[in-house]
């Protein structure tokens, strides 16, 4: 993969894809991780003394066409602070003289482009789209590690227009992500949990192969403990996936570990009539891991060298079901502090880590949700190959 260091930006026109979709309440950003995590490479950017910085992202689902609620202005103010410099906003990020009047912009200037998706475009990896984008700039740089698993104009389209290389946040990800893959230091301890089976076997396929242990929450449990016979209650059960699940336990062997107790509630949006229990009865939800589980994974992460965490072990968007994934978090930080390497991804794992405040405690946190698993699962994310070609 080419990187920054293999590029010469000194007056270059510089187009960089980033990933500023960045979750927005009442007109303003709520969380800036994701305009903070480019800054790094914007300002190794500038460092350069580029001719201009032209930066593309997209913000949410407009469904190819512009609607003012998915506007990227949302991120100027932030923005502007963060780097503490002017950014010019342009209102159309393919309009009929959006290059020309990009080019009339002083030595050294910034821009942001409105939502790329606000063009069907994008996502359909039109070639005449992502041409006009390209035309912007002399080289290309992608930082936007969340969206590289899909083949959109400008993730798989601009590469093959422009000599292109990845920025420090996409090197970042791929190193930490990779090293899972390739070298980890053992024991290696993967943790996962969430929602569902069916949207995390190709993960547990791949890690199985490579970790030493598989510790196993969330609703996904639940599956793999009635595909043993076990009562699960009313728990999420994914019934189409229980031959698959006992497939991947016996093929696991002891390398797959289940909760051994869980707190349980007959209601999974609040305590109601909640105790800890090693079974679950008829009436009650699974809603978080048990205190016993959670001193069984304790034992096991405590030895780890590496570790890989996906999905909750619990409903942590309750507070009252929140304690095993806010343990497991403290777990997982201690274990870095002793000199483990830790690794999180997904969406609601990595918002479950913020919440717990202990994010900074972990080697890498993934600012791919879809991308990490995907790159876990061993696949190729079209986004990273276009910078491997030429
Ligand atoms: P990620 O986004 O990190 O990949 P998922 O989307 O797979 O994670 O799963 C997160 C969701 O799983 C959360 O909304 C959480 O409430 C839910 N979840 C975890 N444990 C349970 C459970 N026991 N019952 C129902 N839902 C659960
Ligand atoms: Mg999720």
């Amino acid at each position: 993969m080419k990187t920054l260091k293999d590029m010469n930006l000194r007056d270059k026109k510089v187009l960089m894809r980033v990933d500023f979709n960045v979750p927005v309440k009442n007109g303003e950003v709520s969380d800036d991780t994701r305009l903070s995590a480019h800054v790094p490479t914007i300002n190794s950017i500038l460092e350069q003394g580029p001719r201009s910085l032209i930066l593309i992202s997209h913000l949410g689902r407009p469904k190819g066409a512009p609607k003012p609620e998915f506007s990227l202005k949302v991120v100027l103010p932030h923005l502007k602070k963060l780097l503490g410099k002017e950014v010019h906003f342009f209102e159309d990020c393919a309009g009929p003289d959006t290059k020309t009047r990009l080019e009339k912009l002083p030595a050294g200037s910034i821009s942001l482009l409105e939502n790329l998706r606000f063009y069907s475009e994008e996502k359909n990896n039109d070639e005449n789209f992502a041409r006009k984008l390209a035309s912007y700039g002399d080289v290309f740089i992608q930082d936007a590690f969340a969206v590289s698993h899909r083949a959109h104009a400008s993730t798989a389209g601009i590469p093959k227009l422009l000599p292109s290389a990845a920025g420090v946040l996409i090197q970042k990800e791929v190193k930490y992500l990779s090293d899972l893959l390739k070298n980890p230091r053992k024991p290696f301890v993967a943790v996962l949990g969430g929602a569902k089976v069916s949207t995390k076997i190709s993960v547990m396929k791949s890690l199985l192969s490579k970790v030493d242990y598989l510790l196993v929450g969330g609703a996904m449990s639940y599956t793999f403990l009635k595909a043993r016979g076990e009562n699960t209650g009313l728990s999420l059960v994914e019934n189409d996936f229980l031959e698959k699940a006992k497939e991947i336990d016996e093929a696991a062997k002891e390398k797959l570990l289940l909760p051994t107790d869980h707190l349980i509630s007959k209601s999974f949006e609040a305590p109601l009539e909640s105790s800890v229990s090693e079974v679950i009865p008829e009436g009650f939800y699974g809603v978080d891991i048990g205190p016993q589980t959670i001193r069984k994974y304790e034992e096991v992460l405590k030895t780890a060298k590496t570790i890989f965490w996906n999905g909750p072990m619990g409903v942590f968007e309750v507070t009252e079901f929140s304690a095993g994934t806010r343990r497991i978090a403290e777990i997982i930080a201690e274990t870095t502090k002793s000199g483990a390497v830790s690794v999180a991804g997904g969406g609601d794992s990595v918002s479950a880590i913020k919440k717990t405040g202990l994010a900074s405690n972990f080697s890498h946190i993934s600012t791919g949700g879809g991308a990490s698993l995907e790159f876990v699962e061993g696949r190729l994310l079209p986004g990273i190959e276009a910078l491997k070609q030429e």
